[in-house]
């Protein structure tokens, strides 16, 4: 096996591009929503959680509270109850209650298209932000989550723990136009190959220039 890491972080970044295009090309959001709100709020309560649990418990948390107003009015113990299996629910409820406080009192109950408005939403973080700018607004953002920070450190595209200097680092090498759907298929490809205990490195595609590989 020849390891090619002296190739650029550029060329490293468009040939791992090229093979997730090639694999995933249908990959998508995999939390299920049916507006911007819903979007933000599955959003949120996807952290430290997994998409699926978030989808189970959004069936019932968005037919409880269909709109910001009712959600900005929502009982805490009542909100705590619907969300608690998607973990550390005591800080979401407050967080979603807020979150839609602001958007009532502040935007009209209208999700915001910038990254700017979106971060001064209560509980709503870069990663939260870029999720909604991507896939409701087709806005670049990169979205930072796990999957993405543990690959583009095994890969040696990223040498850093902080997803704000990954996320800099990233949006020059992909373009932006391209940045939602990447991320959903990085996310395809940590789910699949490129998993967070024991990588699938004997099927993966771009073995011959992923960095961790080349040191094992
Ligand atoms: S070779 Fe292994 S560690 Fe490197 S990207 Fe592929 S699955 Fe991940």
């Amino acid at each position: 096996m020849i390891y090619k890491y002296s190739m650029s972080k550029k060329e490293l970044s468009e040939r791992f591009e090229k093979y997730l295009a090639e694999k995933y090309p249908e990959a998508k959001c995999s939390l299920d929503y049916k507006d911007p709100f819903q979007l933000l709020t599955a959003t949120i309560l996807s952290a430290q959680c997994t998409d699926k649990r978030v989808n189970i418990v959004t069936k019932e948390l968005f037919k409880k509270y269909p709109t910001p107003m009712d959600m900005a009015n929502a009982d805490y113990d009542e909100m705590c109850e619907v969300i608690k299996s998607t973990g550390i629910y005591k800080n979401k409820a407050k967080s979603l209650i807020s979150m839609a406080k602001d958007l009532t009192q502040k935007h009209g109950g209208i999700v915001p298209d910038s990254l700017k408005e979106l971060t001064a939403l209560a509980g709503v973080g870069r990663k939260t932000a870029n999720v909604v700018l991507g896939n409701i607004y087709n806005m670049p953002g990169i979205v930072v989550d796990t999957h993405v920070k543990r690959i583009m450190n095994r890969l040696g595209l990223a040498d850093s723990g902080d997803p704000v200097k990954i996320e800099k680092e990233l949006e020059v090498l992909v373009d932006g136009e391209n940045h939602c759907m990447w991320g959903h298929r990085v996310i395809s490809f940590g789910r699949d190959i490129c998993t967070a205990k024991q990588p699938k490195c004997a099927i993966c595609g771009v073995k011959d220039v992923c960095r961790y590989y080349a040191s094992l």
